[in-house]
């Protein structure tokens, strides 16, 4: 009777946590401070996947409400009229319609104005980057943007086509994520120096351990004048950041829930052999089944912050109305949907 009793108070303050979240993330944008729109949600291949004729694809097909763009997101200031992407997918051009009018104070001139005020890109996988191209010569032809990456990743882009012509023409001007490398004055949480936007909304990287074939990872949290939220779409598994990097202190992903708001997180899978004939160990990302786990744990306020992006097309936690998003949402945590918006 008192273990019932106790898992209906759980479940309550549970509701009571989440709601207060949605509640700091209604559908208005705030006009008198930052927020972040959610551009895309999918993993680097979207929502359909290319060629994949399964339920969830077909249906996207048709219904396009179940369609979901490649994971991205815009951080607004409307008191600038600035605006900044994060990660720059191949759906660049339906995720550009989706920020028309975000911030609604901005103001462009001239027949080319810039898209937005600068770009921090997570690492070099095919759907963080690889709406980049779209913004050369053969298309809109940006000038100077400013593009945060790590100096690894400034690298790769300088010295390889087709990337590098964009760096050449001055398309994009890199900006190293300072404090990521070993020996660069890492401080006790292995995070990188901040990049001020304005003087109470900043951006600090931090890196994260993920297949590196052409640059290192990172995630970022996003500071603003009352609330921080925090990008992470790719991690091998959280376990792998248990004792990772050089940091004295291990990393932990529940160290970042507790001095965020709002953690967008890694939810590609939702559960081992959800990929047939492929090996997942092959391409690891924290299943959504182990981070119900290993979150179970955390009061629910801490849950509540949660909210699972970057989801594969196989994953059946995409479909909202499905038993598998009822799950999540079941134990506290939250499918991303887009076109949400967080005050920050
Ligand atoms: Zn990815
Ligand atoms: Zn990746």
């Amino acid at each position: 009777m008192l273990r019932k009793r106790a898992l209906v108070a759980i479940w309550i303050a549970a509701l009571a946590a989440c709601r207060a979240v949605q509640e700091r993330s209604s559908s208005a944008a705030p006009a008198d401070r930052p927020y972040v729109l959610v551009l895309g949600s999918a993993q680097d291949g979207g929502l359909p996947q290319l060629g994949c004729e399964d339920a969830p694809c077909a249906a996207a097909r048709v219904e396009p409400a179940r369609r979901r763009l490649v994971t991205s997101l815009l951080l607004c200031d409307p008191r600038s009229g600035k605006r900044w992407l994060f990660d720059c997918t191949p759906d660049i051009g339906a995720q550009l319609e989706r920020a028309r009018g975000h911030p609604a104070t901005r103001t462009t001139e001239g027949p080319r104005p810039p898209l937005f005020d600068g770009l921090f890109l997570t690492h070099a996988h095919a759907g963080h980057y690889g709406g980049l191209l779209a913004l050369g010569r053969e298309a809109y032809a940006a000038r100077e943007l400013a593009t945060w990456v790590t100096p690894r990743f400034a690298r790769f882009l300088a010295g390889n086509g087709p990337w590098s012509l964009l760096v050449e023409e001055r398309r994009l001007v890199l900006h190293e994520l300072a404090g990521l490398e070993e020996g660069d004055g890492l401080d006790l949480d292995d995070v990188g120096k901040r990049v001020e936007l304005a003087p109470d909304l900043f951006v600090v990287p931090f890196l994260v351990p993920h297949r590196d074939e052409f640059s290192d990872t990172v995630g970022f949290e996003i500071h603003g004048p009352e609330r921080t939220l925090v990008y992470l779409p790719d991690i091998d598994k959280w376990e792998a950041w248990d004792a990772f990097g050089n940091a004295p202190t291990p990393r932990r992903i529940e160290a970042l829930l507790a001095r965020c708001d709002v953690a967008l997180l890694d939810g590609c899978f939702f559960a081992d052999g959800e990929i047939p004939g492929r090996s997942m160990a092959d391409i690891p990302h924290p299943f959504i089944r182990e981070s119900i786990e290993r979150f179970s744990s955390l009061p629910s306020p801490e849950r509540a912050k949660v909210f699972f992006t970057h989801l594969n097309h196989t994953n059946p936690a995409a479909d909202e109305r499905g038993l598998a998003a009822r799950q999540v949402r079941a134990c506290g945590l939250q499918v991303l949907d887009e076109g949400r918006l967080f005050g920050l």
